[in-house]
């Protein structure tokens, strides 16, 4: 191809490195709007619906798509998506598997959020959400009606910690023709993947342990074969893409995903098997321990347990004693969110199956860092003596 050789151009002012490409170890971030072809055959081709590749900045630059594909393998999918959050990310699930008059069974111990999006929203476009246990398995069936069009799950779910038996669920679903979709935020890649046990669509929040550093927000979505092409055609048609900066973070968080959530794991566990030893605690709601009513399952299908985990005193303590007892904590950050290296602490009534669970009594969830697990033993030990047992 010839070109006007008389004109300076543009490229030739701002090609500041000589045009020799710099080699670093990790991807560059590449931010965009306009992507250039070499040809205007290219731009034909573009205007057909017929480029192979990307021809805008809104469909994903480079740095999004080494973040997903990244992503794709650890889950063992087809094609991952990513999103500016984890919300986001279950919301166009959602959206791109559902059309007036379906019906969604949602697990009641989803992240609270999901099911505000599906009461009050899709509730709108004539899209029917049924509230099934946090515990279901082979029973799934009772609660199937010919609208079923998709089943979602958390496991174990927020707050509470209950789990579902996911490979009962998936054989059932595959059987009806019913779509899967489960929020695997708390397990991580490393310690479930879904898509192996039949599952069709894994979702994460990357904000919590894939980034791991509780300074993004961000989501992805990991699909199987099957719903592949309807999933990149409703993100295609959404206009959905995530800024480079956090792909780029989100890629650094799953390089060290592996070692951060051993750490997690121990220590979480040292924490745990502490409190079950206190006399103000009733239940340690963690399903790597024995006592956790679906530690079967656990044990079954993970490989590992995360650092997220709940706990019930004995007694239904007042707000005030609550107060004295959080206040009183120096390691733990008060706050919402999860799956950082700093300890959270965040204190709940929760209903479950229309009930109040325990009894109206606080269920306390920490987010175990990595901080040194001793540390955090005696700072709970020191909450512990505000309260009377
Ligand atoms: C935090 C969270 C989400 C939402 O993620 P954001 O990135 O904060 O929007 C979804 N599911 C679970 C289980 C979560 O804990």
């Amino acid at each position: 191809m010839k070109k006007n050789s008389e004109i300076v151009s543009w490229d030739e002012y701002t090609r500041i490195h000589g045009g020799k490409q710099i080699k670093t170890i990790n991807p560059s971030i590449q931010s965009g709007s306009t992507v250039l072809f070499e040809s205007y055959e290219d731009l034909v081709l573009a205007r057909s619906d017929k480029y192979p590749g990307v021809t805008y900045g809104t469909g994903g630059l480079s740095t999004q798509k080494d973040f997903e594909s990244a992503l794709c393998k650890l889950e063992n999918g087809h094609s991952s998506f990513a999103f500016s959050s984890g919300l986001s990310a279950i919301i166009n699930t959602l959206m791109t598997l559902t059309k007036s008059g379906d019906e969604i069974l949602l697990c009641d111990n989803v992240y609270g959020p999901t099911a505000r999006f599906c009461d009050s929203v899709l509730d709108r476009y004539n899209i029917k959400t049924t509230h099934i246990p946090s515990n279901v398995g082979a029973n799934i069936s009772e609660y199937v009606s010919s609208d079923t069009k998709l089943i979602f799950l958390e496991s174990p779910g927020s707050n509470t910690f209950e789990m579902q038996d996911i490979r009962a669920i998936s054989k059932f679903a595959q059987q009806r023709n019913i779509t899967t979709v489960i929020d695997n935020t708390w397990a991580t890649p490393i310690f479930l993947r879904p898509l192996d046990l039949g599952i069709d669509i894994s979702i994460h929040s990357a904000t919590k342990y894939i980034c791991g550093y509780s300074d993004m927000l961000m989501g992805c979505v990991t699909v199987n074969e099957k719903y592949s092409k309807q999933y990149h055609d409703f993100y295609h048609s959404m206009e959905k893409y995530t800024n480079p900066q956090d792909c780029y973070l989100a890629l650094r968080g799953l390089r060290t995903l592996n070692v951060r959530l051993r750490t997690h794991e121990k220590s979480a566990l040292k924490v745990a098997r502490w409190l079950q030893s206190k006399t103000v605690v009733d239940i340690v709601l963690h399903p790597a321990l024995d006592s956790h009513p679906q530690h079967h399952l656990w044990k079954r299908d993970y490989s590992g347990s995360a650092g997220l985990f709940g706990f019930v005193f004995k007694k239904a303590y007042s707000e005030d004693d609550m107060a004295l007892f959080v206040n009183a904590l120096n390691m733990f950050g008060i706050g919402f969110s999860w799956g950082g290296f700093k300890s959270l602490i965040t204190v709940g009534k929760y209903k479950r199956e229309g009930k109040v669970k325990y009894q109206g009594r606080h269920i306390v969830r920490l987010n175990i860092g990595l901080e040194d697990p001793d540390d955090l033993i005696k700072d709970l030990e020191c909450g512990f003596n505000y309260l009377n047992d």
